[in-house]
């Protein structure tokens, strides 16, 4: 028995982590310090020392980037498969549980389960069919009301009447939205954690095989879990002392989900046997990265407190690009990422992180125009366009006629003539009938209720449903997809529509083939499923995480939230502007003010030897123009730890100027009026005016042989004389 590979890699305190004898942990620890290496050792330990068998290991994660890679490094170890272990997000798990016991959950067999925009479809669709007035009623808050309400385990007959008219209509709103969900088979993210923990608690039965089942229950990032998600695994664990948490209070980043920090109290007690570890030791970042990360988080206020240290020596200064908007911004970062892989890096190993999805559109268009090939994980996400759910939707009304949002997704997409006044009418009569759309739409049909011309194009759709179902009952999973997008006009409609952006539509229908074709379909694990909803529930939950070939030398594009756990060599933190980031929405708030710095903290220590943060001085947002200010956290790093980087302009600037940037506060440029330069195409001039700062900082100049002009310092080759 080789255990070696398991313990030696590992220093003293998590070597006491991961050989210690059954029984309930935590390990408490900052950013890199190993705890996901600790989880993986601990389960290998389990299984090659303790002689645990690989199906009774259950292990929970986050992401599906983290949950698959914590699968390789498990069998990377072991050298054995890692199938029968039950390793996965919480909603994957959630998920998997609900397919087994179906009918115990009171779901149909075929239920499908709907990400947030569809969610939000439906909600917005049964505002109108209560006529509740959607300005007073935004379906984004009712969307809000209900996931938040589902995430501490409450239905909605269990909301209290306290006579609060906004309670009472929401709890109304809440109640007719669960029956829709029943009725059409639909199942959103949050049902999927409620349904499964209820699944547990109301069948001792089921329960009981899998308490009985997994003997070793384990966590990464536990401080993310919230209420209901804590009360599934003590189900799951409950009387027993298996419980194997790894977490870092100061990278708690979904308080606005829910996300309870108190669980690790709640652990504490409900645990009482439990031993807790800290780890300091940091393995990912150099010392000036780690200094700087660790100076921004000391200002959050009520921390577990921990120290985190590094033996690998400072590595460069953490470097910081004041960009003049937000294009300049996205060619500086480009331009550093054709450096580095000159140099001969891999572009798998640059991450761009952002504040909010919206941010990626000009990295994309940049590494587009510069065809630099890229991934973007969970943003723009790859099933979540609109041509990809089109196309999705046909596949789903195709296996389930009953799928309420994907009828109304495709009955008039591609265009065929059925006009809003007749989908209302059929979403009228399936409420008064209690049907589907799809049965209302036949019902109208055959009982001869439209008109002629209404009934002939319905039935058209129909029809092609029908067609495209015999078509490809026999086909496999990417000839059935091919087939679809080609015979449901999908190619052709967006062929028409003009310019890039319908060419980007066609290829990313292509690529939804190719995803089809990769489609790794794992029978033993979803025995009750076929292929075709297998791979669409893999849409549906996995969103952005499959987006052609992994293997692929990418840059990675993704959002701070989506980073969690994940390590780069080279990580550019972009946009750190106060209002962007920290958020507009945060800034009045302290507690959410801190949850922005746990982001930043997060953010920067998945940097293992580079770490660059820009931020613009002027940046079209939301279609507006604004002049933000450097994000607060770059005050908050040490300035030792940092370095200005001027790009193209070989302009130095004095010290103060560099420390007095990131406070925002103008800076002291190395040009005086009457100055004498020469520019390399220009020639010669005086300089006339002065103006702006940092990035934005320009001078007008009266050259001898073309006139006055103004020129950006920044980009213009000015030579002093
Ligand atoms: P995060 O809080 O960001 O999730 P983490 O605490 O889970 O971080 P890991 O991802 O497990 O940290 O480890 C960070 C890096 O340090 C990884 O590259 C890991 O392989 C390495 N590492 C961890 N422990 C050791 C060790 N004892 N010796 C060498 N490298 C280590
Ligand atoms: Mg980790």
């Amino acid at each position: 028995m080789d255990i070696t590979k398991i313990i030696d890699p590992l220093n003293d305190a998590q070597r006491e982590a991961v050989s210690g004898p059954g029984r309930s942990m935590l390990i408490l620890a900052g950013a890199g310090s190993g705890k996901t290496r600790v989880l993986v050792h601990r389960i290998a330990w389990q299984i090659q020392v303790q002689g645990a068998l690989p199906h009774s290991i259950l292990a929970v994660t986050f992401t599906n980037k983290a949950a698959s890679e914590m699968r390789t490094r498990i069998e990377d170890l072991l050298q054995i498969s890692a199938r029968s272990m039950w390793i996965g997000t919480f909603h994957g798990l959630a998920h998997r549980l609900l397919r087994r016991h179906a009918k115990q959950a009171k779901l149909p067999e075929s239920f499908q389960v709907m990400d947030s925009d569809d969610q939000l479809r439906v909600i917005k669709r049964l505002l109108k069919d209560i006529n509740l007035d959607d300005s007073r009623w935004p379906p984004r808050q009712v969307q809000w009301f209900i996931n938040a309400q589902k995430d501490e385990g409450i239905r909605a007959s269990k909301i209290l009447d306290s006579g609060d008219f906004f309670q009472h209509q929401m709890k109304l709103v809440y109640q007719s939205y669960e029956d829709i969900c029943r009725r059409s088979g639909l199942v959103d993210f949050a049902e999927l954690l409620l349904s499964s923990y209820e699944l547990l608690r109301d069948n001792a039965d089921i329960l009981d095989f899998y308490q009985q089942r997994f003997q070793h229950v384990h966590v990464d990032e536990f401080q993310d879990t919230n209420t209901i998600q804590y009360a599934w695994l003590r189900l799951l664990t409950e009387g027993r002392d298996n419980l194997f948490v790894v977490g870092d209070d100061d990278q708690s980043i979904y308080g606005w989900r829910g996300a309870k920090i108190e669980n690790i109290h709640r652990f504490q007690r409900h645990y009482p046997n439990h031993k807790v570890i800290k780890l300091e030791q940091n393995y990912r970042s150099t010392g000036h990265i780690l200094k700087a990360a660790n100076q921004v988080i000391a200002c959050n206020e009520g921390r577990m407190g921990k120290e985190l240290w590094t033996d690998s020596g400072d590595g460069e200064p953490v470097s910081l690009y004041a960009a003049f908007n937000e294009q300049d911004e996205a060619y500086f970062v480009v331009e550093g990422i054709r450096k580095w892989v000159n140099e001969g890096g891999k572009r798998s190993d640059i991450a761009i992180l952002y504040r909010s999805n919206a941010q990626s559109r000009q990295f994309e268009e940049r590494l587009m125009s510069t065809r630099t090939p890229y991934r973007v994980y969970g943003g723009l996400r790859f099933f979540e366009r609109a041509e990809i759910k089109n196309a999705l939707a046909f596949l789903r009304i195709m296996a389930h006629h009953e799928d309420d949002a994907s009828f109304e997704r495709v009955i008039n997409t591609p265009t065929r003539g059925i006009g809003a006044k007749l989908i209302a009418d059929i979403r009228t009569f399936a409420r008064e009938q209690g049907l589907s759309l799809w049965h209302a739409a036949e019902t109208l049909i055959a009982e001869k209720h439209l008109s002629a011309r209404a009934a002939n194009a319905l039935a058209g759709f129909l029809e092609l449903i029908g067609q495209l179902e015999r078509q490809t009952a026999e086909m496999a999973l990417f000839e059935k997809v091919k087939y679809v997008i080609e015979h449901s006009g999908l190619i052709a409609f967006y062929n028409e529509e003009k310019g890039d952006k319908g060419e980007a539509r066609v290829e990313n229908l292509e690529e939804l083939v190719n995803a089809a074709r990769a489609f790794d379909y794992d029978r033993e694990a979803e025995e009750n499923l076929g292929e075709l909803d297998m791979f669409l529930t893999h849409a549906a939950l996995e969103a952005g995480e499959m987006q052609g070939d992994a293997f692929d030398d990418c840059v990675q594009l993704m959002t701070l939230h989506s980073a969690k756990g994940l390590e780069f060599k080279q990580v550019f933190l972009v946009g750190l502007e106060e209002g962007l980031f920290p958020s507009q929405q945060s800034l009045e708030d302290l507690g959410r003010l801190e949850e922005e710095r746990r982001l930043c903290y997060v953010g920067m220590t998945r940097a293992m030897e580079h770490l660059t943060l820009t931020y613009a001085e002027s940046r079209r947002l939301y279609g507006r123009e604004i002049y933000p200010n450097a994000s607060r956290f770059l005050r908050e790093i040490p300035p030792e730890t940092l370095q200005e980087v001027r790009m193209r302009a070989q302009i130095s600037r004095p010290l103060t100027a560099v420390k007095s940037r990131a406070g925002g506060l103008g800076s002291e440029g190395k040009y005086k009026l009457g100055q004498r330069l020469k520019h390399a195409k220009f020639g010669e001039g005086v300089v006339l005016q002065i103006e702006g700062s940092g990035a934005q900082e320009r001078v007008q100049v009266n050259f001898s042989e073309v006139g006055v002009k103004w020129l950006m310092l920044a980009y213009a080759k000015l030579e002093t004389l």
